[in-house]
C-alpha cells in the first residue's frame, strides 16, 4: 500500500514547469505571478500576508470540464462542502448547476444560506445527530446517506415524528482500498465509514419495512485524492452488483450515489482525468438504469486556492525558509505529509539556481514544515512565495493555534477580486471568551 498521498523520489519540479500544468497561472516578467488575471503581488500588498486567493473563473471552468465529461450519463453533480465552505464557493458551484453534500449543520446551514435548495442537499456523515437530522427532514434534504442500522432507526424515528418520509441511501462499506493516504481512506472494511457489504441487502429490506423511511438506493465514497481507477472500478462493480441483488429480491433502487474522492496533480498535471472518471462509471452502470450522483470536493477547488506568504528570514547558511504562514493557516502537509507547490511571485526570483531549502512556519512544531529539501530558487527575507493547490482542505482546516489569526481570503474573477473574509483581528481572537467573576483580579 502506498502508505505517502504525495511523496515521491522523483526530483522537484521546475517553477516554470509548475505553472506551465496551471492553465489559471501565469508568469509575468514585471507583475509576477498572475491567477485568471489578477497579479497576486497586488492582492498580498493590499492585504497582506498570509493571505488565500481562490480563483472564481478556476472553479467554473473545473465544474465545467467534469461537468461536460460525465454529460452523457444520468448524474447529478453534489459539491462536498467540507472541501472548501465559504459562501462565495458554494454560490459558484451552485449557479454552474451543482447541488452540495453536506456532513453536519453546520454545512446545511451554509449551502442552504448560499441558496442551495434543500432537496439538491445530501446529508452525509458517520455521527448525524437527532438535532440534525430533524432539521434536514423538516427543510426537505433531498436524501439522507446512512451508516448504520442504528442511524436507520433514529431516522425513522425523527421522520414520523415530523410526519415526513426520509429519502434514504445505504452507505456500503464495499472494503476497496483507495491506494491513498492510510488517513483519507474510507473503503476498507476496518474504516468506521458505511455498512458492511454483506449486510447491506438485508438493511435495505429492513429500510423498506420502517416507516418514515423510502430507501432511494446505495452510496459509496471510498477515499479522498484518489489516481488511479482501479479502486473506482472495483467498488462499483460491487455496487452495481448490489443494485442487481436488491432488485432480484423485489427491492426499489432508483440511485447510487458514487462519492468524490478525485485527486488532483499537486506536483504535475497528473490529477485524475473526469474522461476516465467518467468511463468508469460508464463501465459499471451503463444499462443499469439507475441516476447517478457523484460528490467531488477536492478536484474541484483544490487547484483554484493559494496561500500567499512572505519571508520573514532565513537561517542555519539558508537552510531554512522562515516564512509567515504556518500549518494553523494550512495543516495539509503536517497532517497528511502532503506535498504543495510553492513558487516565488517575483519573476526575477523564480529564475535563480535552486538549491535545497526546508520552508517552515513560525509556530512552535517541528511539524509546522511546508516542505523538506525542496529544490527552490534562493529567497531573502521579504520576498513572497505561493503555495499552490490549496483550494481544499485548506481554509476550512485553519485554527488560531499560537494565538495567530485566521488568514483574509480574496476572491479573483478573471481581472477583478475582492474580500471574502477580512483579516480576523487579534481582539477577535478572544472576543467569545469569558473570564468568570470568581476568578481573582
Ligand atoms: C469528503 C467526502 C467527499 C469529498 O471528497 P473529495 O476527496 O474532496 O472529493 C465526498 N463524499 C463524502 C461522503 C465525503 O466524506
Amino acid at each position: 500500500m502506498q502508505v505517502h498521498a504525495q511523496a515521491s523520489d522523483e526530483a522537484d519540479p521546475a517553477v516554470a514547469e509548475l505553472i506551465a500544468a496551471r492553465p489559471h497561472l501565469s508568469m509575468h516578467p514585471m507583475d509576477g505571478l498572475v491567477l485568471e488575471d489578477v497579479p497576486l503581488n497586488a492582492v498580498a500588498d493590499a492585504l497582506g500576508t498570509p493571505v488565500w486567493v481562490y480563483g472564481a473563473g478556476t472553479m467554473r471552468r473545473r465544474l465545467a470540464e467534469l461537468t461536460s465529461a460525465l454529460s452523457d450519463l444520468p448524474i447529478h453533480i453534489h459539491y462536498a462542502v467540507k472541501a472548501n465552505d465559504h459562501l462565495a464557493v458554494l454560490k459558484i458551484f451552485a449557479a454552474g448547476g451543482a447541488g452540495a453534500d453536506v456532513v453536519s449543520e453546520g454545512e446545511f446551514a451554509r449551502a442552504r444560506h448560499a441558496g442551495i435548495a434543500a432537496r439538491d442537499i445530501v446529508f452525509s456523515g458517520v455521527g448525524k445527530t437527532v438535532a440534525e437530522l430533524r432539521l434536514a427532514l423538516a427543510q426537505g434534504v433531498g436524501q439522507i446517506n446512512v451508516e448504520s442500522a442504528a442511524e436507520l432507526a433514529m431516522i425513522s424515528e425523527v421522520a414520523r415524528a415530523l410526519g415526513r418520509t426520509a429519502p434514504v441511501a445505504l452507505r456500503i462499506n464495499p472494503d476497496v482500498d483507495a491506494g491513498t493516504h492510510a488517513k483519507i481512506t474510507t473503503g476498507k472494511a476496518e474504516n468506521k465509514f458505511g455498512i458492511p457489504y454483506a449486510e447491506a441487502a438485508a438493511l435495505y429490506a429492513h429500510a423498506a419495512s420502517l416507516p418514515g423511511i423510502e430507501p432511494v438506493g446505495i452510496a459509496l465514497h471510498i477515499g479522498s485524492q484518489i489516481l488511479s481507477f482501479a479502486p473506482y472500478r472495483a467498488a462499483y462493480a460491487r455496487a452495481a452488483d448490489l443494485v442487481r441483488d436488491l432488485r432480484a429480491g423485489g427491492q426499489r433502487v432508483a440511485r447510487v450515489d458514487c462519492g468524490g474522492g478525485l485527486g488532483i496533480g499537486y506536483r504535475d498535471d497528473s490529477g485524475a482525468s473526469p474522461i476516465a472518471f467518467a468511463g468508469a462509471l460508464r463501465g459499471a452502470f451503463a444499462g443499469l438504469d439507475v441516476e447517478l450522483m457523484v460528490e467531488p470536493g477536492r478536484w474541484l477547488v483544490g487547484p483554484a486556492g493559494l496561500l500567499l506568504s512572505t519571508v520573514v528570514l532565513t537561517k542555519a547558511d539558508e537552510k531554512f525558509v522562515v516564512i509567515d504562514a504556518a500549518m494553523n493557516d494550512l495543516v495539509r502537509p503536517a497532517m497528511y505529509d502532503a506535498w504543495h507547490a510553492i513558487v516565488p511571485l517575483s519573476a526575477g526570483n523564480a529564475v535563480g539556481a535552486a538549491r535545497p531549502v526546508d520552508v517552515v512556519g513560525p509556530v512552535c512544531e517541528s511539524g509546522d514544515t511546508f516542505a523538506n529539501a525542496r529544490l527552490l530558487p534562493a529567497l531573502a527575507a521579504g520576498d513572497r512565495v505561493a503555495i499552490l493547490d490549496a483550494g481544499a482542505y485548506g481554509a476550512v482546516m485553519s485554527s488560531t493555534y499560537n494565538a495567530r489569526p485566521l488568514a483574509p481570503i480574496a476572491l479573483v474573477d478573471g481581472s477583478r477580486w475582492a474580500v471574502i473574509r477580512p483579516r480576523q483581528s487579534i481582539s477577535d481572537l478572544w472576543a467569545m471568551e469569558r473570564v468568570p467573576d470568581f476568578l481573582p483580579g
